[in-house]
Formats: structure tokens, C-alpha cells, sequence
């Protein structure tokens, strides 16, 4: 936890440019935006992903999430709200983070490629997945 970038940011060690800040919640700007404005929301308290975050702070972190989101619309045409799970997800600082990435019309940023289901397969993922939920 030591090595965490984002909890340096936190207690400042590290410098960052800070949108919004209360007692559990940090939003600051990511340093390589995907379009300007883009800002990261993360708990103050480390956790690593969606899995191990306590609800309390998820809870938390989604009212911040709502009000920044509402912030970067108003510069924007739109917003994607993304957050990354494991490195196979495209995960690279293991400190729970949501991005808030604005959105301009024709920015020229491709959306995610959709695949297609055989009747086959819509049944077999629906039945683990519904599996793991119970
Ligand atoms: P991930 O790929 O883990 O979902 O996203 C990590 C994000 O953190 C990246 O978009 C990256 O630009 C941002 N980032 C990494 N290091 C720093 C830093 O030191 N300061 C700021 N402001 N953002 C950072
Ligand atoms: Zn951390």
C-alpha cells in the first residue's frame, strides 16, 4: 500500500491538480486525459478494486462520482464513466478508480466493438454467470 501512487497523491506526497475533495473522497485530473477534463474519483482508503472495496466506501465514492460526472458535463457534450479490473481490463494503478472522461461530438474516440451470441452461448453465459450470483 506503501507504493500506492494514488494514496501518495492523497497525502500529497505526490502533487496533483485536486476537483474536489471531502473526507473520504478525492477527484483529481488524470494526468494523460483521454480529453481534457478527464478526472480519476478514488476513496481515500486503499483499496484495490470493485471486489474488495468495502460497500460503505463504493457508497461513497458514487456520490462524489455522481456530482463530478455532473461537473465535466457541463464542459462537454457527453461522458464515459470507466473503471478497470485486473490487467487484462486495462488496470495499471491498483487503487480503486473511476474515470470521468468527457466527450465531445466526433472527437473521434471509437466506442467498444460489439460481438454477436449464438443461441447456444447466450444460454451457457447467462447460466454462469447467474451461477456465481447465487
Ligand atoms: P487505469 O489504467 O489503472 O484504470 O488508470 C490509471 C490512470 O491513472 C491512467 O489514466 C493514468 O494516466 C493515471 N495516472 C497514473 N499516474 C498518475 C499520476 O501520478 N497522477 C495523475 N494525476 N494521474 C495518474
Ligand atoms: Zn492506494
Amino acid at each position: 500500500m506503501n507504493d500506492c501512487i494514488f494514496c501518495k497523491i492523497i497525502s500529497q506526497e505526490i502533487p496533483s491538480e485536486i476537483v474536489y475533495e471531502d473526507e473520504n473522497t478525492l477527484a483529481f485530473l488524470d494526468i494523460n486525459p483521454i480529453n481534457l477534463g478527464h478526472t480519476l474519483v478514488i476513496p481515500k482508503q486503499h483499496h484495490e478494486n470493485i471486489f474488495d472495496v468495502p460497500e460503505e466506501i463504493l457508497n461513497n465514492t458514487m456520490k462524489v462520482l455522481q456530482k463530478v460526472a455532473r461537473s465535466v458535463d457541463e464542459i462537454s457534450d457527453g461522458i464515459n464513466v470507466g473503471q478497470n479490473n485486473r490487467p487484462a481490463a486495462g488496470q495499471i494503478v491498483n487503487h480503486i478508480h473511476f474515470h470521468v472522461i468527457p466527450r465531445f461530438e466526433k472527437d473521434g474516440l471509437r466506442s467498444w466493438p460489439g460481438k454477436k451470441y449464438g443461441e447456444a452461448e447466450i444460454k451457457e453465459t447467462l447460466g454462469k454467470i447467474r451461477k456465481n450470483l447465487e
